[in-house]
């Protein structure tokens, strides 16, 4: 792997032309998975060939290289980010900047299928927390939802990520008939374990072969209903993240909710996200994109991917605007949440 040389080595941040820092990169390191959710792929997807992937060394370059520019938060996903070969080999590799305080923290989203395997070794290398996507506790209806899931094996990854003693949040999308009926249970749950409970609108990415209006449930209803049996108290707690949290009073646990419908949540963004091709997006909600593998692979040294780099932020926009209404049925980007990982 790479090491960070001190030439390489950039004080300046990014900094976007909002005056927002760009401090938060979240990676996906493959576009495959081993589940084929409903909302985010359609069951025969076409995957990329292997060549056209970063390798794991130019994965941690890129990475590096945006550490070096000031980005102190890390997230792998996916596709399964815990299904990419050698995936432990990168993460090994990244953790030396946590080693080194250059990076707050090293982070994964992952659907849990295969963190029974995992776990101790993303906690010995310094992974202090995991986001475990899981929509339902219903084994039939997590199998209706993932199509390829076992919720058993789910089960089995968070109980050794626990006893890793990794903190685990529950990342659930809110899905119309589906699991509104459940919110109130999967949030018992997760509380009862000590774990945060995330809800999600759905966003309206890729074609997935369903109508987004049949899976659309804004998380302000879903608030509206919840808030009938709990006490709701908002709160200040911030991951770095986009989600806004309440207390829950009966629980005493939290509750986060990521409404990018129902609430635009782009003023305090700070974070762009590198697909496993090493094109990044600038934001989750726009198509404009830069092609940073060109100037990687273009020369070891790493001043064009910088350049790269700095023209790519002094274009980050404002904001996205998602609309799912019954004008809007087709999907508002072309591209699904796999490519870039939520
Ligand atoms: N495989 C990993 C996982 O399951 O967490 C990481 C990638 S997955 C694309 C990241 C998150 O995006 C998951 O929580 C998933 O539920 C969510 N997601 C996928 N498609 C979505 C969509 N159209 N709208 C909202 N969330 C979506």
């Amino acid at each position: 792997m790479h090491g960070t040389t001190t030439t390489q080595r950039r004080i300046s941040p990014l900094i976007d032309p909002f005056a927002r820092a760009i401090t938060y990169l979240r990676v996906s390191v493959t576009d495959r998975c081993d589940f084929r959710c409903v909302y985010c792929m359609a069951e025969n997807m076409t995957f990329l060939p292997k060549a056209d992937l970063l390798t794991l060394e130019e994965l941690d370059r890129l990475c590096s290289a945006f550490v070096d520019r000031g980005v102190r938060k890390l997230r792998l996903t996916g596709g399964e980010p815990l299904v990419r070969r050698g995936i432990m080999t990168l993460v090994a590799s990244l953790s030396r900047h946590l080693k080194r305080g250059t990076l707050d923290e090293l982070t994964l989203t992952t659907n849990g299928s295969q963190l029974a395997k995992y776990a101790a070794e993303l906690a010995e290398h310094g992974i202090e927390r995991v986001n475990v996507s899981l929509d339902t506790l219903d084994s039939d209806k997590f199998r209706d939802i993932t199509r390829w899931g076992e919720l058993d094996k789910v089960m089995a990854g968070i109980d050794a990520a626990q006893r890793a003693g990794l903190r685990v949040k529950i990342n659930a999308v809110a899905l119309k008939g589906v699991n509104e009926d459940e919110i109130p249970r999967l949030i018992e749950w997760a509380h009862g374990r000590g774990m945060d409970l995330t809800l999600i609108e759905v966003m309206p990415l890729g074609d997935v072969g369903e109508g987004r209006l049949d899976q659309y449930l804004p998380l302000s209803m879903v608030r509206a209903e919840l808030a009938k049996r709990f006490t709701l108290d908002d709160i200040d707690y911030r991951t770095g993240g986009p989600a806004r949290y309440v207390n829950v009073r009966e629980t005493g646990g939290r509750l986060g909710f990521i409404t990018p419908l129902t609430h635009n949540f782009c003023e305090s963004c700070n974070r762009v996200r590198i697909t496993c091709t090493g094109t990044l997006f600038m934001c989750l909600g726009q198509e404009d994109a830069a092609d940073l593998r060109t100037p990687l692979r273009a020369s070891e040294a790493n001043d064009l991917l910088l350049a790269e780099i700095d023209r790519a932020i002094a274009r980050k926009p404002k904001g996205h605007d998602f609309v799912i209404d019954r004008r809007h049925k087709r999907p508002a980007l072309a591209r699904h949440m796999s490519m870039t990982g939520g």
